[in-house]
């Protein structure tokens, strides 16, 4: 049994199910400390695989080959798996077939997320069967590209706040997110998060936390050049 990654709607029935098909359960891991010292799961802490997985595994039976891809981004755990007899990927959260996913620090890491879009890119699948949503079963590069533009797309407008001076992420988002339920303003501020802090990691943005939280302060790095 393949598990995709532990979030709560993924991973607890596994193990009995498992138990009542007499098979083992396979995923990267699972409520353990990465190196980054983060959890390997949001929520679904007490899953753990029977057997740990990862890149370059490949897993076959009868007819059926996959291929084990790490795809960090949604979880630091999650995993897509490729269907080699039919070029098709079974994307998990990854890549969701309704909306875009998401990606919420700490667990979940934007760079991680735009790396793992290009990764499964790379592969020219010719079908994605996500677990939530329609399959993609035409031009699924095309599907990804999009997903990347809207991320470079809210990314760019985090950056047009940060160029304004603008340092506060719940600030942002009720100007960013102004037509949206005030309500999902928090999980909006954690997807600007998940922004602010790969421009942190490519040296664009700086903070004075050394773990940056929606209530830390933001600078633009180009600002100081400038003043
Ligand atoms: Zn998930």
């Amino acid at each position: 049994m393949l598990v995709t990654h532990g979030h709560s709607d993924h991973s607890p029935l596994a193990k009995p199910l498992a138990n009542w098909a007499g098979c083992l359960t396979y995923a990267k891991n699972s409520g353990v400390p990465t190196a980054k010292g983060e959890l390997g799961s949001a929520d679904d802490l007490g899953f753990m695989p029977d057997v740990q997985i990862g890149d370059g595994d490949v897993i076959s039976g009868p007819g059926w080959t996959l291929d084990v891809i790490e795809t960090p981004g949604h979880t630091c755990n999650h995993l897509c798996f490729g269907l080699r007899e039919e070029n098709a990927c079974l994307t998990g959260d990854h890549i969701m077939g309704w909306s875009t996913t998401i990606v919420a620090p700490p667990d979940g890491d934007m760079g991680d997320y735009m790396r793992s879009l290009d990764k499964i890119e790379e592969r020219n699948f010719s079908i994605m069967w996500p677990t939530h949503g329609s399959p993609i079963r035409e031009d699924v590069n095309g599907f990804i590209q999009s997903y990347r533009n809207h991320r470079l797309d809210r990314e760019s407008a985090i950056i047009k706040h940060l160029e304004a001076g603008e340092t506060n992420i719940p600030k942002m988002v009720e100007s960013m997110y102004a037509d949206v339920d005030k309500r999902l303003h928090p999980a909006a501020a954690l997807s600007v998060l998940g922004h602010m802090l790969k421009l942190v990691e490519e040296g664009r943005v700086e903070t004075a936390d050394a773990n940056p939280t929606v209530r830390s302060e933001f600078r633009w790095k180009a600002l100081q050049q400038t003043s």
